[in-house]
């Protein structure tokens, strides 16, 4: 790099986790270009659930990894401006059976033995908390007050909109197609600069933050960084009446062996997400019939959603990783090129984007991150 001249970063992909990352980059005065070969927020952030959590994360270290990036997302969201992007108010659940009760009681206890604040709650409460619902026979439920959700393309918005006033430029449209390398003389490479449907761009860095694709894009600089076919599938419905008075994300229990269990939450302009299963779980029907048939289930629990329309959304692929665990840092082939692919993206963007901006600016090695390192895979 010549003296006095900013530390050139490109970061690939404007999803969540790219957004984050350019933003903080900025923080820290590095000179930044975002390259999103669509438009800002179109990977799997638009599809995502986007509950703040760490109610499934094992084993421990990324649990706390999770836990710790849930600390500051109240921080990120006013330091970003959000706004009413962002939805507090916990996560509640409830199970028929006493099988899943007492799965239930073990994961409670598992958190709480970890730090974590959930706790079982009696039925009594749980009415107190929502009393729009009809829950059928409680064996156990639970409650995550430091829980939330978020609405992805607002947090990507407010992260450019910030990182742009602080000088970073955004090219949409604009697709990576390739990398140009150089040799060092060693067996390590640096990436020298992108290239892309544009032209090139020259680079002190990369990030390669491009979600499902970055397999593909960091093959083109030899590194092998596998990813299982993730499809995941969120129904919207039109905007409704606020439905929940507390809570702010709801896990609803299967209904019988053919309706499974649902979740769901409230957007700020009244419109209504529903999944199935868990955040992992694996689903490709995006009809019109089986966005029917979720509002039906989410309607059974909540009589208030009788009247709203079901809003198929297509099926979104989840980042993942093949061990299921973030990729997080620069491989030592390329030692300038910084991979920054996972799951929970929307959890883990405000630390990542943290880290990562250390990592990348000021040549710290995060010890929190050595779990994570690509070298794993290579
Ligand atoms: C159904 C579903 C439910 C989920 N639920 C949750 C949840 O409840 N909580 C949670 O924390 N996480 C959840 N996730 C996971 C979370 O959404 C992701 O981990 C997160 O959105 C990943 O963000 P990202 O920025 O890495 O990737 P993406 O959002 O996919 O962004 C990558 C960007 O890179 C761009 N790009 C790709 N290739 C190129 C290229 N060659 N050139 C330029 N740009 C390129 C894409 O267009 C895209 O905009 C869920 C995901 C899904 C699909």
């Amino acid at each position: 790099m010549e003296p006095g001249k900013a530390f050139h970063v490109v970061v690939v992909g404007a999803g969540i986790v790219g957004a984050s990352i350019a933003y903080h980059l900025t923080q820290r005065h590095a000179a930044v270009t975002v390259l999103e070969r669509h438009q800002p927020g179109t990977g799997a952030s638009s599809h995502s659930f986007a509950w703040l959590n760490a109610f499934g994360k094992e084993p421990y270290g990324y649990h706390e990894l999770n836990r710790r990036s849930m600390d500051i997302w109240h921080r990120f969201a006013r330091d970003i401006q959000l706004g009413e992007g962002v939805h507090w108010g916990g996560e509640m659940r409830w199970v028929h059976t006493e099988a899943d009760a007492a799965a239930l009681r073990q994961r409670i206890q598992q958190l709480q033995s970890w730090g974590y604040p959930n706790r079982l709650i009696s039925v009594d409460e749980l009415q107190r908390l929502e009393p729009g619902i009809v829950t059928g026979e409680v064996r156990a439920a639970s409650l995550g007050p430091i829980d939330g959700h978020v609405e992805a393309h607002k947090v990507i918005a407010a992260c450019l909109r910030r990182a742009q006033a602080r000088g970073a430029v955004v090219h949409t449209e604009t697709a990576v197609q390739g990398l140009r390398l150089q040799h060092n003389g060693s067996t390590a490479r640096r990436v020298h600069a992108v290239q892309t449907t544009q032209g090139e761009i020259l680079c002190d860095a990369v990030v390669l933050a491009a979600g499902t694709e970055t397999t593909a894009l960091a093959a083109m600089a030899g590194l092998h960084i596998p990813q299982e076919d993730s499809p995941g599938v969120v129904v919207r419905t039109d905007p409704r009446p606020r439905l929940l008075q507390s809570v702010s994300v709801l896990y609803m229990p299967p209904i019988d062996a053919t309706r499974p269990d649902i979740h769901l939450r409230q957007l700020a302009d009244g419109s209504v997400q529903i999944g199935e299963g868990s955040q992992e779980s694996l689903a490709r029907d995006d009809s019109q019939a089986h966005a029917d048939a979720l509002l039906t289930r989410a309607t059974h629990y909540l009589p208030a959603l009788a009247g709203a329309r079901a809003i198929p959304v297509p099926v979104g692929y989840r980042p993942m990783p093949h061990d299921g665990f973030p990729v997080l840092g620069f491989p030592e082939p390329v030692p300038n090129l910084y991979l920054a692919l996972m799951h929970s993206g929307v959890t883990l963007a405000p630390l990542v984007g943290e880290l990562a901006a250390m990592e990348i600016v000021d040549g710290a090695r995060v010890q929190s991150l050595a779990a994570y390192r690509p070298e794993r895979f290579l």
